[in-house]
């Protein structure tokens, strides 16, 4: 399950979001939301007594939030009619409080994303689906960034999720641990149903409540979502055409810059100081005169060549490198990990003809949870501060160590390998 920080290169089972990105879940109080705010009904509106489902933490979660429904402008008989009967969804309570032992690699996560099936179908739906051009010229995405999102969102919208999605948000707000977003989302659930777009039967999608090919959360849908093949309803499940516009709308909002690429590999010349990762962001030719150079030893556009870049090493000096544009950021903005925006910009440069990367992924060895907070325990016994000691691998963690290891005369790629792990261990050990 996905975590709500930056780490990602952690926690990546599966394909589509399984946990809403931290980036579409934290404008709980939208627009759409504060809008319904002003049309508090006058006169307190009686309902119906809630659902009894014989489970009291959920009855006891339904009553009280019957009173925040309807303040945020749900109509009595909307709510009464959809909280009638409702009980928690076991599937959903058993997948939130899962929490995996071993974390998949980023080169294991990612060679399962860009696989030659996806790139065909890629190719092949990047040129059928109708109004792409369209999509494109309107909202300034490529079509093969769109193909990328499109098959690790929903295997091109064959893998939706066919859950209730008022069920599940009513599960994860009654459980507790993300009540106040949870409920932000299904209140924007009711929302979608008061307003006659679209009957509850139509709004499924995954135990986390993502929704169609898009895997839009309610509150990105009502803020995002398009009706791009202009039948009056913006319908991310059944309509390609609707659910690449919106998804290329959410980029456009997200700040995609019309006409660069998100990123390039490149190489670094030996004795290059990789403390410079995750660091500074600079053009091009700034990295250039300090040897970053293209992999593929073919030059810059002269759109990228104006954009300043940032450099990362997901698997350490001796893996690929790449020099982040802001477009990757963008991405970023759809799902806050490193590696999912790294999957749907590789698949999308193969979707459109590039040849695979220069540097083969190396062989990673899984970290167990012990190693990864062992490894954060030693740190913060050193003297070198990861921020905590969750397990969770993320850019405190990966700072903390390319200090550590530039103290030690390491390269100091941030990149902990079970090899940093015992070294790391075995000198806090020994303090
Ligand atoms: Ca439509």
């Amino acid at each position: 399950m996905r975590r709500r920080v930056l780490p990602a290169l952690l926690a990546l089972a599966g394909c589509a979001s399984p946990v809403p990105p931290p980036s579409l879940a934290v404008p709980v109080a939208t627009a759409a939301v504060a809008a319904a705010e002003m049309a508090v009904p006058a006169a307190a509106p009686s309902v119906a007594p809630p659902t009894a489902s014989g489970d009291m933490i959920f009855d006891a979660w339904a009553s009280e939030f019957q009173g925040r429904a309807l303040a945020a402008g749900i109509r009595p008989e909307v709510l009464s009619r959809e909280m009638a009967g409702l009980t928690p969804d076991p599937r959903v309570a058993g997948l939130d409080s899962r929490q995996p032992e071993f974390s998949k690699p980023i080169s294991e996560y990612l060679k399962g994303v860009v696989t030659a099936d996806r790139i065909t179908i890629g190719a092949r739906r990047a040129a059928d689906t109708p109004m792409i051009g369209d999509i494109e010229q309107r909202f300034g995405v490529p079509k093969q960034i769109l193909m990328g999102v499109w098959a690790m969102e929903s295997g091109f919208g064959a893998i939706q999720g066919d859950l209730d999605t008022v069920r599940s948000l009513a599960t994860l707000a009654a459980q507790g641990r993300r009540r106040p977003w949870a409920e932000g989302e299904l209140i924007a659930t009711l929302q979608i149903i008061q307003s006659g777009e679209f009957t509850r039967s139509r709004l499924r999608g995954s135990w986390a409540g993502a929704m169609g090919q898009t895997q839009f959360i309610p509150t990105t849908f009502l803020s995002t979502a398009v009706d791009e093949d202009g039948d009056g309803k913006r319908d991310i499940w059944g309509s390609s055409t609707d659910a690449l516009a919106s998804a290329a709308n959410l980029l456009a909002k997200a700040g995609w810059v019309r006409g660069q690429g998100w990123a390039r590999e490149v190489t670094a010349p030996a004795g290059f100081d990789f403390g410079l990762t995750e660091s500074v962001s600079e053009l091009p030719a700034w990295w250039a005169a300090k040897g970053v150079r293209p992999a593929d030893g073919k030059p810059w556009s002269a759109a990228d060549a104006t954009a300043k870049a940032q450099l990362i090493a997901p698997t350490g000096a001796n893996g690929p490198l790449f020099l982040l544009l802001p477009n990757h950021f963008a991405i970023r903005k759809y799902n806050n990990s490193i590696a999912y925006a790294l999957g749907v910009g590789l698949l999308a440069d193969r979707v459109a003809g590039a040849s695979p990367l220069v540097k083969a992924w190396p062989l990673e060895t899984p970290l167990s949870l012990v190693d990864r907070m062992t490894a954060q325990r030693a740190l913060t016994a050193l003297g070198f501060n990861p921020g905590g000691s969750d397990g969770v691998v993320g850019m405190g963690t990966r700072k903390a160590l390319r200090e550590w290891q530039k103290a030690r005369g390491i390269t100091a790629d941030g990149y902990l390998s079970s090899d940093m792990v015992r070294r790391l261990k075995a000198e806090a050990d020994a303090a």
